[in-house]
């Protein structure tokens, strides 16, 4: 037996390990499982090469919990290490990494961010336990060794007993940790860390139902048996060829992910790269709703088949946050904060790659079947709306895909919808109107009029619209968007001008001023138009740039860092409306007073802006007429 003492500089590194990062305590687990798959992995790279002697076989990682002994045993069927290699792996070289990682990231806590999810190596085993053991056989001819430490600098090796290759860490687990002998809290390390390693990870067993035998009575029990009980898929469809993998395989591996999702995802697209960097990855489309909250089940981040995190801002493009599915990248650095993430060049690069393939898939899926790609606009529209506002890479390549629907239901792309409008509905300035709706029932009819003059009403209903709008009109040239209930869309679209005014301009004076006596205090800017008959009366109208700062303040723009707006609303009297000729030649005064007020209570009521008081006297007075 010899015993020594690890080479250390800080007099006692182990209180430093287990007070840091105290919440990532769990990481402990995924530590030493990585340990133990690398450990297969090597003497598999080297049986393969004819290096080591030995028959790979078929080896797992098993993990055990001894409640009442307080212990956690991993064991592998790896390569193991001879003592020489303990004394050089354990007590210089993990040694020093640990305290290299302690010395450069004590102070960060603050910072954890992403640092949380980078492991000290073996001494994270001392975040839980006050004595830890190794018992390893190496795959070399050459005795088997025990080495234990409580702690302290302290070590003691001695030879040990064990015949079968490989290694096996036992954990006394400490007092404050014992919450890691529960089976359920170790289950759940299991699932979330070591999901999809790559070697089989046992935990226990489980019972399995086999079939009936034959002439079993319909009451008989089925059989069943005792099985290992293995809690991962060592080979997950982002490891395998594209071309290897049916659509099934892509669903069910989306169950896989997420076993609380019901839904299926809309499509997918596997991410597949070696050059510059390494990446590969699943990216499944959900069925989005307006709702941008983010949801509970994420895109993990994977490094080498070992889950690192599900908060993958700053690599992931913010616009694809709201995807999910994983992405398995060696070459993520972990060991640094997020804000030195989104400045590394090499994340840089994932994710513009990631914003490329989406882009380009999104085309294909456009490109191979138009329908399919119409009907599921709805669904992943505020992804790319969202994509679109936020990287001028992917604005320029949704050009080809991007839909642009109509109330009616029809979908166009931005040229195909330039080409249809650009005669027929065109500014004083010959600009081309967009005209759009961005609540069906709300503004409905406003639709309606627009509809009637045969006008293409857009319906553009997601949150982030305005700021869309906004920067497609600073990208396209010669174009502007204006909502139907916009500053009156008569007057900004230039039509040959079929109505006839019907009234005299002095007619159309007098009507003003009577109708400024009324509402005048009410702060609406009155505008009389010889509108076709069928229009309606008294139209409220706001305008375009107004209500817009409006609605990009409510949702974030805050350009302009003002407060609250003032309302601006104007109110377009039709002149050639036969209501409007009565309130001409009305004799009394008192009734052309109601004649007003009802018809700017109905305008109001259409626009939505009757409300409270109002409405109730609104609604009162129109019971009064009728009775
Ligand atoms: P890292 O894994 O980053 O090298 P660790 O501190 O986790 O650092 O481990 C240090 C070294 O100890 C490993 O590189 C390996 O050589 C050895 N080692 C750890 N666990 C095992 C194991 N289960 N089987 C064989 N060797 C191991």
């Amino acid at each position: 037996m010899a015993t020594g003492k690890i080479n250390v500089s800080v007099e006692n590194i182990f209180p430093l390990i287990k007070k840091f990062l105290y919440s990532d305590h769990e990481i402990f687990l995924r530590e030493l499982i990585s340990n133990a798959t690398d450990a297969t992995l090597k003497l598999k790279h080297l049986t393969a090469i004819g290096e080591a002697k030995v028959e790979y076989g078929n080896p797992r990682i098993e993990v055990k919990v001894d409640k009442e002994a307080k212990q956690i045993r991993i064991i592998d069927q790896g390569i193991g290490m001879t003592e020489e290699e303990v004394k050089k792996y354990i007590n210089e070289v993990a040694f020093s990494g640990a305290e290299e990682f302690l010395d450069k990231y004590k102070d960060a806590g603050k910072d954890a961010g992403i640092i949380g999810h980078f492991g000290l190596g073996f001494y994270s085993a001392f975040m839980v336990a006050d004595k830890v053991e190794i018992i390893t056989k190496s795959f070399k001819d050459e005795a088997a060794v025990h080495w234990s430490c409580d702690g302290s600098p302290e070590f003691e090796l001695k030879e040990a007993t064990k015949t079968d290759r490989g290694t096996e860490i036992v954990l006394h687990v400490a007092e404050d940790s014992t919450e890691f002998l529960e089976e359920g809290r170790i289950r759940e390390l299991l699932t979330k860390y070591n999901k999809f390693m790559p070697i089989p990870i046992k935990f226990g067993t489980k019972t399995e139902t086999l079939p009936k035998p034959e002439g079993a009575k319909e009451e008989d029990p089925a059989p069943t048996q005792e099985v290992d009980d293995i809690i991962n898929n060592p080979n997950p469809a982002w490891t395998k060829k594209p071309t290897d993998l049916t659509q099934e395989d892509y669903a069910g591996f989306y169950r896989e992910l997420y076993p609380m999702q019901f839904e299926e995802p809309l499509f997918n697209i596997h991410l597949n790269v070696d050059y510059p960097f390494n990446l590969t990855g699943i990216l499944y489309f959900p069925k989005l709703t307006n709702d941008l909250n983010v949801q509970k089940d994420r895109i993990q981040l994977y490094q080498n088949q070992v889950f690192v995190t599900d908060n993958v801002e700053g690599i992931v493009p913010e616009f694809l946050t709201m995807l999910r599915g994983v992405i398995d990248s060696p070459d993520i650095p972990l060991n640094v904060s997020r804000s030195y993430l989104q400045a590394d060049g090499a994340v840089k690069k994932i994710s513009s790659y990631i914003t490329k393939k989406v882009a380009d898939k999104l085309n294909s899926l456009f490109k191979d079947n138009r329908e399919d790609f119409e009907q599921k606009w709805n669904d992943i529209k505020v992804v790319i709306e969202y994509g679109m506002l936020s990287e001028d890479k992917f604005f320029d390549k949704a050009e080809k895909f991007a839909l642009y629907p109509t109330i009616d239901g029809d979908y166009y792309t931005f040229d195909e919808l330039v080409e249809k409008i650009k005669d027929s509905q065109t500014d004083k300035d010959n600009k081309t109107v967009v005209l759009y709706a961005s609540d069906k029932e709300a503004q409905h009819s406003y639709i309606e009029a627009a509809k009637a003059k045969e006008y293409t009403v857009l319906l553009l209903d997601s949150p982030i619209v305005p700021h869309l709008i906004q920067k497609l009109e600073t990208a396209k040239e010669n174009i502007t968007f204006a909502r139907v209930d916009a500053d009156h869309v008569d007057n900004l679209i230039k039509k040959e001008d079929t109505s006839i005014s019907k009234m005299t301009d002095e007619e159309k004076d007098k009507v003003k001023e009577e109708i400024e006596k009324v509402v005048g205090e009410k702060g609406y800017t009155i505008q009389m138009e010889a509108m076709d008959s069928s229009a309606q009366p008294f139209i409220i109208t706001e305008p375009e740039f107004m209500r817009r700062m409006k609605e990009m303040q409510q949702t974030g723009g805050g350009m302009f860092g003002m407060g609250n707006m003032p309302d601006m609303f104007n109110l377009v009297v039709n002149t050639n409306h036969e209501l409007v000729n009565d309130i001409l030649n009305t004799k009394t005064a008192k009734k052309r007073e109601r004649l007003i007020n009802q018809s700017l209570d109905l305008a109001r009521l259409s626009k939505g802006l009757l409300k409270g008081e109002a409405l109730t006297n609104f609604i009162n007075r129109s019971y009064d007429m009728i009775k």
